[in-house]
Formats: C-alpha cells, sequence, structure tokens
C-alpha cells in the first residue's frame, strides 16, 4: 500500500486516526469509481467501514495535510486539513496513483475552531457535484462514497454527521506551497515541488527547469479550468488559494452553484458579501490564485522573478482562448471571426435584462426553439438573424452543426433546487433522490425522457436558497 505523502515526513501533515460517526449508513456510491479503483471486491457493509474510518485502507495510516491559504484576499498562515485525512493512495485502472481523502472524519491538528465534521447536506452537495462536473468534462476531484450517522453535529441547527471520501489525483494545493514559501521552509518548498513533479510529470524530473514548468503547467490548467466553468455557467463560490489544486482540478465544494436566470454577477456564497467570487469575477480571481502561487514559489524558481512573471502572464490568453473555443462551440461555431464578440456581446446584455435561462437557453438554441425562452422576441429575432448569417459563412450542414451543440450544451445541471430536494429527502432517511441524481448528472448531453422534469426552469423558491462557506 503506498502513501507516497505521508513518506515525505512530519513537515507535510500529520498522523491522524479518523473518529468514527455512530450507526454509520452508506448514502450512495460511486460504480465508476469503484470500478477504477479496483474496489469491486468491497461489500456494502465494507465501503460503509471505509468511509466511516473503521476500516483502514490496507496497512496504511492516515494523515491530515498541512497547507496555509490566501482567504478572500488575506493570508492565513495555517490551515491544513481540519476535517478531512489523506487516508492513502490506490492504482488507478489507468495506470496513475489516486489519493484516497476522507471528509469529515474528526477533529485533527488543524481543526482550529471547527469541530471536525461534515453534515449530510454539504456533503451531498460536493458529492454529487464532483461527478456531475466530471461528466460535463470538467477537471475535478471524484466522488467514491457517501454516508450518514446518527452523530448529531452542530451548526445552525443540530444535524447529523456524514462523511465521504473523495478521489483525486493530488490534494496538493496553491495553499501547500504558500505554506512552506511563506514560513521560510524552502528545504521543503522544493521537496513538495519535486514530489508534485515526480508523481504527475516525471518526464521534468531531471530538468533544471522543472519548477519553472510546473508553475507554467498550474497557470495554464486554471486557466481552462475556469475557461470551463465559465462556459458550463458554473460558479465556485470560494476561490482561496487553499482551495485551489496544483493540478488544476476543482477541489473543494462549498457554495458552489451553477448560474439558473443569466446573471454576470452572481454570487452564489451567501457569505461573501463583496462579491469577490462572483460568477464573472472567477477568471481574475484565477490569475490573482497563480500570482499567489508564483509569489511562492520564487525561492525555488532559479530564474527568478522577471521568469516568473512572463510565465504568469500566459494566463489571459490560456484562458481568453480556451473560453472563446467553448464558447463557439455553445454556439455551434468551429472557426474565429474577428467581430465573434460583436455579435455574441448583446444577446448576453439581453440575456442579463432578462434573466433568462443560461443551460435552458443554449439547448434550446440548439434546437432550434431559443424564441421560446426570451420575453422580446423580436429582439431575440433580430439578433438571431444575424446569428444565422454567420453560421452559413461557416457552410457546415445543419445537421453537423445541431449535433455539435447538442454535445457542448447540457440538458442536465446539478441546480441548487434539486440538491435542495434530494438533501431535504434524505435528512428524512431517504437516500434514493442522490443515487439518481447521480445517475441522471452522468449523462448530462443526452436526452432522458424519462427524466425530463430534471431539466425543468428552476421554481421560484430556488431563488431563495442561500448557500454559505463550510458547513
Ligand atoms: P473550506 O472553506 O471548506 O475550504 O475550509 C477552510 C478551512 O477550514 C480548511 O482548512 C478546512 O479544513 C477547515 N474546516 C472547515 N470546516 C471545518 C470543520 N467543521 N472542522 C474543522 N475544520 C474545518
Ligand atoms: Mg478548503
Amino acid at each position: 500500500m503506498k502513501h507516497t505523502y505521508a513518506d515525505l515526513g512530519s513537515a507535510f501533515s500529520s498522523p491522524v486516526q479518523p473518529q468514527p460517526l455512530d450507526n454509520p449508513e452508506l448514502v450512495s456510491s460511486n460504480r465508476e469509481v469503484i470500478e477504477q479503483l479496483s474496489l469491486d471486491s468491497y461489500s456494502q457493509e465494507e465501503l460503509t467501514q471505509l468511509c466511516n474510518g473503521s476500516k483502514p485502507l490496507n496497512e496504511s495510516s492516515p494523515v491530515a495535510m498541512v497547507y496555509a491559504g490566501h482567504q478572500f484576499g488575506s493570508w492565513v498562515s495555517r490551515l491544513g486539513d481540519g476535517r478531512a485525512l489523506l487516508l492513502g493512495e490506490l492504482h488507478g485502472a489507468d495506470g496513475k496513483l489516486y489519493d484516497l481523502h476522507l471528509k469529515g472524519a474528526g477533529l485533527t491538528p488543524y481543526s482550529r475552531s471547527g469541530d471536525g465534521r461534515a453534515v449530510l447536506r454539504s456533503t451531498i452537495r460536493e458529492y454529487l457535484c464532483s461527478e456531475a462536473l466530471h461528466h460535463l468534462g470538467i477537471p475535478t476531484t471524484r466522488s467514491l462514497c457517501l454516508i450518514n450517522s446518527t452523530t448529531p453535529v452542530y451548526r445552525e441547527k443540530t444535524e447529523t454527521g456524514a462523511a465521504m471520501i473523495r478521489v483525486a489525483e493530488s490534494h496538493v494545493r496553491f495553499g501547500t506551497f504558500e505554506y512552506f514559501s511563506y514560513s521560510k521552509q524552502h528545504e521543503q518548498l522544493q521537496i513538495l515541488a519535486d514530489y508534485v513533479i515526480w508523481r504527475h510529470f516525471p518526464q521534468w524530473q531531471d530538468d533544471e527547469s522543472r519548477v519553472e514548468k510546473l508553475l507554467a503547467e498550474a497557470v495554464t490548467r486554471t486557466a481552462e479550468m475556469i475557461a470551463l466553468w465559465q462556459a458550463a455557467g458554473w460558479c465556485h463560490g470560494v476561490m482561496n488559494t487553499d482551495n485551489m489544486s496544483i493540478l488544476g482540478h476543482t477541489i473543494d465544494y462549498g457554495p458552489f452553484g451553477f448560474l439558473d436566470g443569466f446573471d454576470a454577477g452572481h454570487i452564489c456564497n451567501h457569505s461573501d458579501w463583496q462579491g469577490r467570487y462572483a460568477f464573472n469575477r472567477q477568471p481574475e480571481i484565477g490569475y490573482w490564485n497563480c500570482a499567489a502561487l508564483t509569489q511562492a514559489l520564487l525561492p525555488i524558481l532559479p530564474a527568478g522573478q522577471e521568469k516568473a512573471e512572463v510565465i504568469l502572464k500566459t494566463y489571459p490568453k490560456a484562458f481568453a482562448s480556451r473560453y472563446s473555443s467553448l464558447l463557439r462551440a455553445k454556439f455551434g461555431l468551429v472557426t474565429a471571426q474577428e467581430n465573434d464578440n460583436k455579435l455574441i456581446d448583446p444577446l448576453f446584455t439581453h440575456m442579463q435584462e432578462e434573466k433568462t435561462d443560461y443551460t435552458v437557453f443554449f439547448r434550446a438554441l440548439s434546437q432550434g426553439n431559443a424564441e421560446d425562452v426570451f420575453i422580446d422576441r423580436e429582439r431575440f429575432h433580430a439578433w438571431h438573424q444575424k446569428y444565422q448569417e454567420r453560421l452559413a459563412s461557416e457552410g457546415r450542414s445543419e445537421d453537423e452543426v445541431r449535433k455539435g451543440m447538442l454535445a457542448a450544451n447540457p440538458k442536465y445541471i446539478l441546480r441548487n433546487h434539486l440538491l435542495q430536494i434530494a438533501i431535504d429527502k434524505a435528512e428524512s432517511g431517504d437516500y434514493n433522490e442522490v443515487q439518481r441524481l447521480l445517475d441522471i448528472m452522468k449523462k448530462p448531453f443526452d436526452e432522458q425522457p424519462e427524466n425530463e422534469s430534471y431539466a425543468a426552469l428552476p421554481p421560484e423558491w430556488a431563488g431563495e436558497l442561500e448557500i454559505s462557506c463550510s458547513s
């Protein structure tokens, strides 16, 4: 059994035994990830125990990882896994090594004022949304299994403790580098960088400029991940540097949300008073976070600050180029033309003014019935005429365009109200809806006639849901 991260030693993590919850009950398990990790031989009972920390993952000993981070722009010198443990590592069917990370496992040396627990509702949200994003083609941590328990956990009201195991190639964050950099542990900073390179980019191991390459890769991947979020209309909610994966994978799902009615300035996190992490600010915050990573890596970048800045400055272009190609695909366009922004911007203005549902609109556009989603249809028609001309200029068949658009514009997204319904049912002991949402979100681009209602516009109460940071 591998635990290469724990093997880095006590500067990087602390051994912690999970504290099992009472009367654990399996809420859901994810067949795909089970198979990917060759855990098929586990019975439901064994998965439940694994997720409850009462069955060790082979002989591996769990650790809590240390990190730091910029939270809402302010430096916090020590954070770390306050309620999660790295259980160990397993080889996937693809030959890659994966971390198994148990969230909700009890107190650790990094719990600060927290109780080390996670409640059912927040765990369901993370469990389902990681899978939803994965199936939309967005790099993310994955979900293995989820349990509920009878252990009381106190938030605004008494809730039940829950736990989930997530799976990722890495749980190293921008904040992990920041921790070693700002605490002047530069030797450990180099060890961390070499560890990440050894594990994920072994081809660079002997390269003198390997840290530069790592930075460049992190910058590009982050830009591209955020381009994918923007195109999907997805808001992370807490883009602190401790929630940014060094591999550019979406990690740490809290108050995230998909856009319902289009609102560029949408703030999905109820505690984000200033809208630092508003939907339309995500790209620049990604850049800000990459700047923080660049700063943290400076002590081990032999080429120095000037070169580091050149690397950092590749971010805007990487973002713009990925985002525009994703957006083109949503409109069924394959070539870039100079005036494309002039075509698209007025449409977004119209959508903003009418709060047109983002996902419903693009799906309808793919199917040729988008006018139905607008109030001012004349205004939409005028736009649509120009759009048709632009499409025609590419000379592709209608059928081809439509196929491409249906593959770029999902029908099913994990809207907050769908989650809320599943959470309400789960809190009263019925877990079927969680599994059902998981199944639906595995095929977001497919027509699923039996699940049509899950693609409908959100009910009015959806706008009143308030979701905040860690719970
Ligand atoms: P998050 O905003 O969820 O990324 O969490 C920020 C930091 O707070 C991380 O270091 C978490 O491990 C820690 N944390 C969040 N919730 C709890 C909790 N209930 N108990 C202990 N630590 C927590
Ligand atoms: Mg976090």
